[in-house]
């Protein structure tokens, strides 16, 4: 399955990502660990995206594109994947849908993940990542609802929405459900 996971910082779609990319059986695709992947081995893409991640805003729709165009060519991902993070934006959204259409291949769905604001500045604080503090996530939060949330609108017609407060096992037979549904 080729699927996209949306949902604020915090929602928990990397948690629930790791887990469904086992049982589905297709790669877990990430963006944010992508980014602190590159970061973490000092690579040029990794030095310029660095001050954006540490500042809770997004890094430019270009460097993020190409990073994950080359990643979605992957052997590994060729029958599957889940997106976790890409796209953000609508024109991220936009550069997705070519991209997929060159390899001859399209989403079969995106997974909306449902969270209060209260639910997730908790959950981010106790995380403790370094770009985790107060106002970099209010930031965050807030680059959410004016840049990502316009992708419901988009992506509306092939989205299942899954409550995504309780355990983590709970969440995860709820997106399973949703995720089945869409087939
Ligand atoms: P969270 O879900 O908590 O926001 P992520 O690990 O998904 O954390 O992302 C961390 C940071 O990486 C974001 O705040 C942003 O700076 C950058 N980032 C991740 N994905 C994208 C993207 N698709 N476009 C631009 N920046 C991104």
């Amino acid at each position: 399955m080729r699927l996209i996971l949306v949902g604020p910082p915090g929602a928990g779609k990397g948690t629930q990502a790791a887990i469904l990319s086992e049982k589905l059986g297709v790669p877990h695709i990430s963006t944010g660990d992508l980014f602190r992947a590159n970061i973490g081995e000092g690579t040029p893409l990794g030095l310029e995206a660095k001050s954006y991640i540490d500042a809770g805003n997004l890094v430019p729709d270009d460097v993020t594109v190409r990073m994950v165009e080359s990643r979605l060519q992957d052997e590994d991902a060729k029958d599957g994947f889940l997106l976790d993070g890409f796209p953000r934006t609508v024109p991220q959204a936009d550069e997705l849908k070519r991209i997929l259409s060159g390899l001859g291949l399209e989403a079969d769905g995106v997974v909306q993940f449902d969270v209060s604001e209260d639910v997730v500045v908790d959950r981010m604080l106790a995380r403790g990542r370094a770009d985790d503090t107060e106002d970099v996530i209010r930031n965050r939060m807030r680059v959410y609802e004016t840049e990502t949330a316009p992708l419901l609108d988009y992506y509306a017609g092939s989205i299942v929405t899954v409550q995504a407060e309780g355990s983590v096992e709970e969440i995860n037979e709820r997106a399973l459900e949703g995720i089945n549904g869409l087939k």
